[in-house]
């Protein structure tokens, strides 16, 4: 679906549905081109009323002026309540749709959203699961944050990795498998200390009975098996499959 054709209220739901879900968002109303909510999540039907009205009054009385200096009619106008919390009103054709919260929250939440409009998608780069909207928890805060934030908008925890909530396989926040796997500097160093590990227990060995064949067979178990352990006990690194 391209951006430029005009969506259905059908196409909302969802979006509405993913909105009033996360943490932070305090209201997310889409109004009609009559002025009425349509569809409203998180609040009664007598905020969303007055919310509608905000939104049809603000995109009307600031779209002149705004269109003026911009050249084009505007798209949205964003209200800042007290720095910390906004009001977002965005003009989608004929349509309004109005988020309320945390500004950090509230930008998270959009940002999917924006995807939605453009005919964009993030899916599982395993199961092919679309995540666009999808929702998780933040393992540090648990609070109820996009699937496709990178970072937490409540604690700021790092989640551009991340288990897909479908099939259960590591993803970014852009749908791309990540492996975890060894460095090719731990099976070096493992191999290096295994190395020296046989050499040493061979040579032990070797004295100790006299013979080079148990000395060579002590040494190499023992090498083998150093080097296996220190190799398990070296660190995985995550590496990005890109996909796309
Ligand atoms: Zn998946
Ligand atoms: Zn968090």
């Amino acid at each position: 679906m391209s951006s430029g054709e005009a969506k259905s209220i059908d196409f909302f739901i969802p979006i509405l549905d993913f909105l009033g879900s996360l943490d932070g968002v305090d209201e997310a109303v889409l109004v009609s081109e009559e002025g009425f909510p349509v569809e409203f999540r998180k609040v009664d039907k007598k905020t969303a009323e007055v919310t509608a009205a905000l939104a049809v009054d603000y995109t009307i009385s600031t779209s002149s002026i705004l269109k003026e200096a911009l050249g084009k009619p505007p798209e949205g106008v964003v209200i800042d309540v007290d720095g910390k919390r906004i009001i977002n009103i965005k003009k989608i054709q004929d349509l309004i749709l109005v988020v309320r919260g945390d500004r950090s929250a509230v930008e998270a939440g959009l940002k999917p959203v924006e995807l939605k409009l453009a005919g964009k998608q993030i899916r599982c780069a395993n199961c092919g699961e679309d995540l666009t909207l999808a929702t998780y928890k933040c393992p540090k805060c648990g609070k109820t944050i996009p699937f496709t934030a990178d970072t937490c908008p409540h604690c700021s925890a790092n989640l551009h990795v991340k288990r897909c909530p479908k099939c259960g396989a590591l993803i970014t926040s852009t749908g791309n498998l990540v492996v975890r796997r060894k460095s090719k500097t731990s099976s070096i160093l493992a191999s290096i200390e295994g190395g020296i590990a046989g050499v040493g227990f061979g040579a032990a060995a070797l004295l100790f009975s006299g013979s080079p064949l148990v000395g060579g067979l002590v040494g190499s178990v023992t090498g083998a098996l150093v080097g296996f352990l220190v190799y398990r006990a070296m660190p995985e690194e995550e590496v990005e499959l890109s996909s796309h």
